[in-house]
């Protein structure tokens, strides 16, 4: 079979394997609960973590912008689509990272592809982590430069892929996430910032699941009084995630920044966000920033639902973030839990291969401020009644 009439039959082949995803349509606003099927589940798969997506004053401040600001922003922002907002949340977000200039990306994906393929072509050398998020994987690949995988978070891996390029030319990117997105473990930043100096490589450090969750008023694992532009050249923010709206930054050096408006074309050929995300934003910043509450109770949940599952006997991986996989191995097992939690009006999403390697197929759960201690409680209990098919098909 030749050009794209097999395209049934890998979909089948897809379907056997397990492989086959499927949308959901979610019937309310983003929360604790969801409703699917005209059915209330709990919400335990969203990147929400202080519970802002629905908020009432970014919701206002939305509405606000809207009537200020129209519905789009009506071109790139190099024609006439760069607002006063815009402007306005960058400015924002740069002090907030304790860096000079930050840049509005309509999203991470657009972010890590613009930022990698603008700053590093052939005969440049990228460094990425194994397990980094697949923007950050597809920007080094796409720039044409020098690929190497480092074995996750492994220091010697990394410094053993930078000594074998020490005598080449070219621009040394080293490229992490900053707060795993499939695990919830930390980057060894330290130990990164140390190796990006000794070989005069600079650190990308996307911190998408870190912001608003880790560090002082949230400002994410990158703490701007210990690293600074110097130690960490390009720091990467999302704002779908705990800031509850959309797109994302990048923050550094003014030359860092007049390079990506110069040369990355994610933002260069591409519409701005509409300047209404921006008004929303800045009031979401606002909140992440003073409501410490919200960190503090997400912190309780984390600890009472590590406490509670060990208790039960699941295998959870070391994770102090929201994120909390627990590892089931596999596939079909990972499947299977998610369904029968589902039963239970429980929504977890299973992860499996290719998302990660295979035999490591876990459920993903994420907790949020929005969520009640009794909502963890009750998704452990729901988790030890799908024990029996854990152990079943372990
Ligand atoms: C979610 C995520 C992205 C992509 O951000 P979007 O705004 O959803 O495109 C990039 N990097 C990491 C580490 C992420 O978790």
């Amino acid at each position: 079979m030749t050009g794209f009439s097999d395209i049934e039959q890998r979909l089948q082949e897809r379907e056997r394997q397990n492989r086959y995803r499927r949308r959901r349509v979610i019937e309310s606003p983003q929360g604790r609960t969801l409703q699917i099927d005209g059915r209330q589940v709990l919400n335990f798969c969203s990147n929400d973590y202080l519970g802002l997506a629905n908020d009432a004053r970014v919701r206002a401040a939305f509405k606000q912008g809207i009537d200020d600001w129209g519905a789009g922003s009506g071109a790139a922002h190099l024609v006439c689509g760069h607002s006063k907002p815009h402007h306005e949340l960058e400015d924002a977000m740069a002090e907030f990272t304790g860096r000079p200039r930050c840049l509005l990306f309509s999203s991470g994906y657009a972010a890590n592809l613009g930022v990698i393929n603008g700053l590093l072509s052939v005969g440049d050398h990228v460094f990425e982590d194994r397990l980094n998020h697949a923007s950050l994987l597809d920007g080094g690949w796409i720039s044409r430069a020098g690929f190497q995988w480092f074995e996750h978070s492994d220091v010697d891996s990394l410094s053993m892929r930078l000594e074998s390029c020490a005598n080449m030319e070219g621009r040394k990117l080293i490229v992490s996430d900053g707060t795993f997105s499939m695990d919830g473990d930390l980057c060894r930043l330290e130990e990164i910032v140390r190796l990006g100096r000794q070989h005069g490589a600079w650190v990308m450090i996307d911190d998408a699941h870190g912001f608003g969750v880790h560090g002082i008023d949230g400002r994410g694992i990158v703490e701007p009084d210990r690293y600074g532009i110097d130690d960490v050249q390009i720091l990467i923010g999302t704002l779908g995630k705990a800031f509850g709206t959309h797109g994302a930054f990048v923050a550094g050096s003014e030359e860092l920044i007049e390079t990506l408006i110069q040369k990355a074309r994610t933002y260069i050929f591409s519409t701005a966000l509409p300047p209404s995300i921006a008004v929303a934003t800045l009031t979401s910043l606002e909140i992440l920033r003073g409501e410490e509450w919200r960190r503090d109770r997400l912190r309780n949940h984390v600890q009472r639902f590590r406490h509670g599952a060990e208790q039960i006997g699941l295998t959870v991986v070391p994770s102090d973030s929201p994120i909390q996989p627990v590892l089931v191995g596999a596939e079909q097992a990972a499947l299977s839990i998610s369904a029968e939690l589902e039963e239970l009006g429980i929504l977890v999403t299973p992860i499996r291969p290719p998302t990660v390697p295979d035999g490591t197929s876990r459920l993903r759960i994420t907790l949020t401020a929005g969520h009640t201690e009794q909502d963890v409680d009750h998704l452990l209990s729901a988790l030890d009644a799908c024990a029996a098919t854990v152990q079943a098909i372990a």
